[in-house]
């Protein structure tokens, strides 16, 4: 069967090409130039942080995290099992352990009761994921961390232009990542960023970046050389790259908007589906605005999650799970721990699906995904 209905489609605005050829005729090309600047100073202002840094990816930025927080081995940061590899992984390069909790069932974002009982005084930071561009309880979190005087780094990979209580996601802990990976919202085909919120670490997050380096203060003209500081690496993209982010980023508002429509379509078609049991939708909490990064149904506990997805596929309909919960994965049981019961991020993880959800998808595609999943869990 040919794909009718791809699982994503990367969003072009059509002036990614004009940048770059700009970079090109300024000979430009090495990392922070001036389209990194004004991406760097958008960013700012979006988020509201104190710096943003490019990367060339979000795991480059939660790599930084770690080294930004000095993670020694033994130290342990909590985290969710339910997330991308990367969250995780940061902190094993380090020789840290990540140490799961539970999810909620709602978001199925960290349960913040949890993380309380499993701090140890090894403990040095808390890693909430905003799973789905959905927002974590950040006001909790932060008070667990300010009592236990731990550092909150968040995976806001998905969730650039989505707010918790009116504040930008990643701009909440000491520090933030976001990811612009061809598959996210706003892309740059491989891009990150770090958000530095805690001003203390703005000088030590552009050594870090700059292969352990003030070079950053040299540019600016503030050291006449620049030499090698601390432990670092090269986290910086080419200026190709943030060409490319600029008109993204330009226009973030119109891809938010239109991701929005997509997921509220798909939100209402799917509502009988929720009343007759045969799946849930997701539940976004009143304080959070997201930015309609994801959609994913939870499917009932008698359905077949791999029948549905061939059901799918067989009518040209490309959807698909993740994340294989890390606790469960080869690695994570060589180099994670879990603090309690893993019952909901099994049982969540177990029975979702991800629809096809991208920018200019059309109410055609959206009823025909909807009328052959209702078929399917029929
Ligand atoms: C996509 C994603 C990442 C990794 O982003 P890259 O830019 O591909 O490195 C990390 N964490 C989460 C939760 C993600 O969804």
């Amino acid at each position: 069967m040919q794909e009718i209905v791809p699982f994503n489609k990367p969003h072009m605005t059509g002036k990614e090409l004009y940048n770059i050829a700009q970079a090109h005729f300024n000979s430009r090309l090495a990392g922070d130039g001036p389209y990194t600047k004004n991406c760097h100073y958008r960013l700012e202002r979006m988020c509201g942080c104190a710096r943003a840094l490019l990367t060339h990816s979000c795991t480059a930025a939660l790599e930084m995290q770690s080294l930004l927080l000095d993670i020694a081995p033994g130290d342990e940061v909590i985290m969710p099992s339910y997330t991308f590899v990367s969250t995780a992984n940061a902190v094993v390069l380090r020789g840290g352990v990540p140490v799961f909790v539970d999810i909620r069932e709602d978001t199925l974002n960290i349960n913040e009761t949890l993380i309380e009982e499993a701090i140890t005084e090894k403990t040095k930071a808390i890693a909430p994921v905003h799973y789905a561009g959905i927002g974590c309880e950040m006001d909790e979190i932060m008070a667990i961390a300010a009592r236990h005087h731990l550092k909150v780094i968040e995976d806001a990979a998905q969730g650039f232009m989505s707010t918790y209580k009116g504040k930008a996601l990643g701009s909440i802990g000491q520090m933030g990542a976001l990811s612009f990976h061809e598959t996210k919202n706003v892309i740059a085909g491989e891009g990150g960023a770090l958000l530095v919120n805690d001003p203390g670490l703005i000088l030590k997050a552009e050594i870090i970046r700059e292969k352990g380096t003030d070079r950053s203060r040299f540019f600016r003209g503030e050291v006449d050389k620049y030499t090698w500081q601390s432990v670092g690496s090269s986290y910086l993209p080419g200026e190709l790259i943030a060409a490319f982010l600029w008109a993204q980023l330009e226009e973030a508002q119109e891809i938010t908007e239109n991701r929005l429509h997509c997921w509220h379509r798909y939100h209402t078609m799917l509502e009988d589906l929720e009343h007759k049991e045969r799946l849930r939708r997701p539940i976004v909490p009143k304080h959070c605005r997201h930015n309609g990064h994801m959609y994913y149904v939870l499917l009932a506990e008698d359905l077949d999650r791999q029948r549905v997805l061939e059901v799918l596929k067989d009518s040209g309909i490309h959807a698909v799970f993740h994340y294989v919960p890390l606790h469960t994965s080869p690695a994570g049981k060589k180099f994670c721990r879990v603090h309690g019961g893993m019952r909901k991020t099994e049982d969540l993880s177990s029975r979702l699906i991800r629809l096809p959800l991208w920018f200019g998808m059309t109410l055609e595609m959206q009823e025909k995904t909807v009328d052959v999943l209702q078929k399917a869990v029929q």
